[in-house]
């Protein structure tokens, strides 16, 4: 039920709620408009200032958005009283996440050296509002994954929206569905969730290092 009353992401969301302990790093491997990004920074900054979010896109304008996101949730009444109280300032809020231009198959690049990652989200497609040609492709895709893979510390998560509704986006779900397969069993808990009824709905997969 809860599937079809809340978007995909917002599902994912909740996942990712049960997962993530306050201080945590995580990743943010498609940035966009920036809802995953503040939802993950709400789930991993605590008052003395712990927890990261290293946030990636290949798009200058998706970066943007995202920044003016995070300004534009600071200064909003509602999130100030639940939870951005406890963060003095607003530079304080955006040191605890760290954007780069780049492509999110080179996401070991930009982390600190043996970063303790719980979490590795994936929006995938294009960024809503901008350049549909512009979009994440089952190459780098998998290059990512690969790298997600080794990052990813012990009850950590690898979480992907796919959809499938564009070209190549039922590709790039068989790319992510061959390489959650391959994992092995003693290591890995993979799993997918998808609306029978609605065959165009962006799939979710889940990949959880035990
Ligand atoms: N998470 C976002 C949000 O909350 O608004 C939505 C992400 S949007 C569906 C997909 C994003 O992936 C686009 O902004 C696109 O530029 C980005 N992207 C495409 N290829 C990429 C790549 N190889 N590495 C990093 N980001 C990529």
């Amino acid at each position: 039920y809860i599937f079809g009353k809340k978007k995909a992401t917002e599902v994912a969301h909740l996942v990712w709620r049960h997962v993530l302990h306050k201080g945590d790093i995580v990743i943010d491997a498609t940035c966009g408009n920036g809802y995953d990004t503040v939802a993950m920074l709400k789930m991993v900054a605590d008052e003395s200032g712990h927890g990261r979010v290293y946030g990636m896109d290949i798009q200058t304008e998706a970066l943007e958005n995202t920044s003016s996101l995070l300004d534009e949730t600071v200064t909003q009444k509602e999130v100030l009283l639940d939870f951005f109280s406890t963060l003095s300032s607003l530079s304080q809020k955006k040191e605890l996440v760290k954007l780069f231009p780049i492509c999110h198959s080179r996401m070991d690049e930009v982390l600190p050296e043996n970063s303790a990652v719980r979490l590795v989200a994936f929006n995938l497609g294009y960024l809503p509002g901008g350049d549909k040609g512009i979009i994440t492709t089952s190459k780098t895709t998998l290059l990512a994954l690969e790298a997600s893979k080794k990052m990813l510390i012990l009850g950590g998560l690898i979480s992907l929206v796919v959809y499938v509704g564009h070209p190549g986006g039922r590709e790039e779900l068989e790319t992510v569905e061959a390489f959650a397969s391959g994992l092995c069993v003693d290591g890995w808990i993979c799993c997918k969730f998808q609306m029978l009824n609605r065959p165009l709905a962006p799939v979710l997969v889940f990949i959880f290092k035990r």
